[in-house]
């Protein structure tokens, strides 16, 4: 590569990021309304997080029980801890049935109750008429849902013609000379050889950042690659200090056993083999929240009721189910308690632990799905150009704890409407190429920054780590600052400790940084967004002074709404941190005012 060469560029009418569900729900109604679209994804698309999704994707369809969207409001504000935003959260209940009807005629095989109905389970934080008795909202194919949702939508972008760019790596946003966002840098991952796609329409699909953790159900490449960029732009994120910690990851390795497990009968047991949910969520037990369960393990473990030799886990018990239902319904999980554990959960419990799951904070946006940032006065202006949706969005429905089910109907509700938001915008203005000189500069003092790393590092490779090891450093950083459970110390050393990391990241070794297949670049540039990351957290972590949903601090247990009913949006330069008000305004339902959360 040579950083003065002028870069091949491309032009699209849109630009999709991430080919996830969220992007490849996106890209599918932007190629259908005849736009000229690329997707990029720095996987196969098919090999996408949404591929992993187990449990289901709810919509009060009422298929099992009596439902209504506007109880599923209630149990998703509820479960947000109130942090969520009304007005986003009412409009994805509402399009909720759609949207699983839509995904069926794409193809999608829901299991199917005996009158040919779609299946409905049962899943955490779910009730009938505005927290009564359990709902069963979760749509479901088998517990391979996501896996079934993500080549119905491949299959229907190849069949109506999507252009993908498939193992391009995304590295930055373009700024255009009047400050718009104008399109991406992309790098071909089998030659290193770099393309600017360019656009007046840039959406953000990148998914989730679970690898900030060291205990995470996530996939690798989940590194947060478009809140690093979104950051880089001068741009900020909401609610970073708000992780969701899954109950049920494999004790010590964190690959995921669904919620789907408990929502079929499946029951946690102590050392003691006290089904011990009953004393945290006397009414809903098992199918609590997820944060509330996380909680109540990580409680056990602490008291000494944990199990094994460490009595460090707690068992996850479906002995008691039918043989037929756990080969119909969850075969996956007894695949994974197989494959991982050597355990046939048939016979016995599989051993569980709280693991890094989801990311609530991301890029913050409007319903539209158009990205929003403070101008000086504080007020929440547009950001003219870019998009986000899905995990690494943050529009917010899930506030301070998502429900399980919500996020794989999140990335399509939004996948959806930003789509026709850009398309109603490229109906209005076609755009033109002429007036949308790029600003390459800071690009280019980045990837300079880079080649620099590896030229120096080749005379003092010996003494300098790599970026394996500073990624192993951070996480533990992260798991140990910034867990299921925080206070004032651990995260101002784990903030301490993260300005070392980031010393170390800047005199990382880099054997070749040329146009080359080197995978070592690429996790370079993923830990670059890591870091930023983890500063996101921790930073507007220490600043909440009050425990809210996943954030769960000892020195202040208590919810604090006269103080903290807001949104945290942080900036990296200076670490600067902002307030935006939480939307209490639903434009059907009358707003539900914040209440003691208990299940
Ligand atoms: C194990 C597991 C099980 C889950 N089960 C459920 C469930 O049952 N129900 C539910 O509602 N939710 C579930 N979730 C959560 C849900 O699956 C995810 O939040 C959701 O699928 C994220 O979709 P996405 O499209 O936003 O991102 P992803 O599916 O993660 O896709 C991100 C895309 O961005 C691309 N990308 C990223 N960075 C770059 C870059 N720099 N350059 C180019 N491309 C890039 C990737 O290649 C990929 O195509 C689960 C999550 C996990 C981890």
């Amino acid at each position: 590569m040579n950083l003065s060469d002028n870069f091949p560029i491309e032009f699209y009418d849109a630009l999709v990021i991430g080919a996830g569900g969220a992007g490849m729900r996106c890209a599918l109604k932007l190629t259908e309304q005849g736009h000229k679209v690329a997707m990029v994804s720095k996987v196969f698309p098919t090999r996408s997080h949404t591929v992993a999704a187990q449990g289901g994707i709810n919509a009060a369809l009422g298929n099992v029980t009596p439902d209504q969207w506007q109880w599923h409001m209630y149990d998703t504000i509820k479960g947000s801890d109130y942090l969520g935003d009304q007005d986003a959260i009412e409009f994805m209940c509402q399009e909720a049935a759609e949207i699983v009807r839509e995904l069926e005629h794409f193809g999608v095989p829901f299991s199917r109750l005996e009158s040919g109905k779609i299946y409905q389970r049962a899943f955490g934080g779910q009730s009938q008429n505005y927290g009564e008795e359990q709902a069963h909202r979760t749509c479901a194919a088998a517990d391979r849902t996501g896996h079934a949702i993500l080549h119905s939508l491949y299959q229907q972008n190849i069949r109506l013609g999507t252009t993908i760019y498939d193992e391009y790596y995304a590295l930055d946003l373009l700024k255009t000379i009047n400050g718009e966002i104008g399109g991406v840098l992309v790098m071909n991952i089998h030659d290193g050889a770099y393309k600017i796609l360019q656009s007046s329409h840039t959406l953000l699909a990148t998914g989730g950042a679970g690898q900030v953790f060291r205990n995470n159900t996530n996939a690798s490449i989940n590194t947060g690659d478009g809140l690093g960029m979104v950051l880089r732009a001068g741009l900020p994120l909401q609610d970073m200090e708000f992780w969701q910690f899954h109950p049920t990851g494999v004790a010590g390795k964190g690959m995921l056993i669904s919620e789907a497990v408990r929502g079929e009968g499946g029951k946690l047991r102590n050392a003691l083999g006290e089904a011990f949910m009953e004393k945290y969520a006397p009414h809903v037990k098992d199918l609590a929240s997820r944060d509330v369960v996380s909680r109540a393990i990580a409680i056990e473990v602490k008291e000494g009721r944990g199990c094994g030799a460490n009595k460090d886990y707690v068992l996850l018990d479906i002995s008691h189910i039918p043989e037929e239902v756990i080969t119909e319904r969850l075969p996956g999980i007894r695949d994974i308690s197989q494959t991982f554990l050597g355990i046939d959960p048939i016979k016995e419990p599989i051993p569980v632990f709280p693991t890094c799951h989801y990311m609530m904070g991301g890029i913050p946006t409007n319903i539209q799905g158009q990205v929003v940032s403070p101008d000086d006065l504080g007020e929440q202006k547009v950001v003219k150009g870019l998009y986000a949706i899905g995990e690494c969005a943050c529009v917010s429905v899930h506030g301070a704890n998502r429900l399980g089910g919500n996020s794989l109907l999140d990335i399509i509700v939004f996948g959806r409407k930003a789509a026709l938001t850009i398309s109603e915008a490229l109906h209005s203005h076609k755009p033109n190429r002429s007036n949308t000189d790029l600003n390459l500069q800071s690009i280019r003092q980045r990837l300079q920054r880079w080649q620099k790393r590896s030229e120096t590092s080749a005379e003092t490779s010996a003494q300098i780590d790599s970026v394996i090891q500073i990624k192993k450093s951070l996480q533990q950083i992260m798991d140990r600052g910034c867990g299921v459970f925080r206070d004032h110390q651990t995260m101002q050393q784990a903030f301490n400790d993260l300005q070392g990391i980031q010393l170390r990241l800047d005199n990382v070794c880099l054997t070749d940084f040329n146009d080359v297949f080197n995978l070592e670049r690429l996790a370079g540039l993923e830990l670059e967004n890591l870091v930023a990351i983890a500063f996101a957290t921790v930073t507007s972590a220490l600043a909440r002074t009050e425990s809210r949903g996943a954030h769960s601090r000892v020195d202040f247990a208590e919810r604090d709404d006269q103080a903290w009913l807001k949104h945290t949006l942080y900036f990296q330069e200076a670490h600067r941190l902002v307030y935006k008000a939480v939307n209490l305004h639903p434009k059907h339902h009358v707003a539900f005012e914040p209440k003691p959360r208990v299940y």
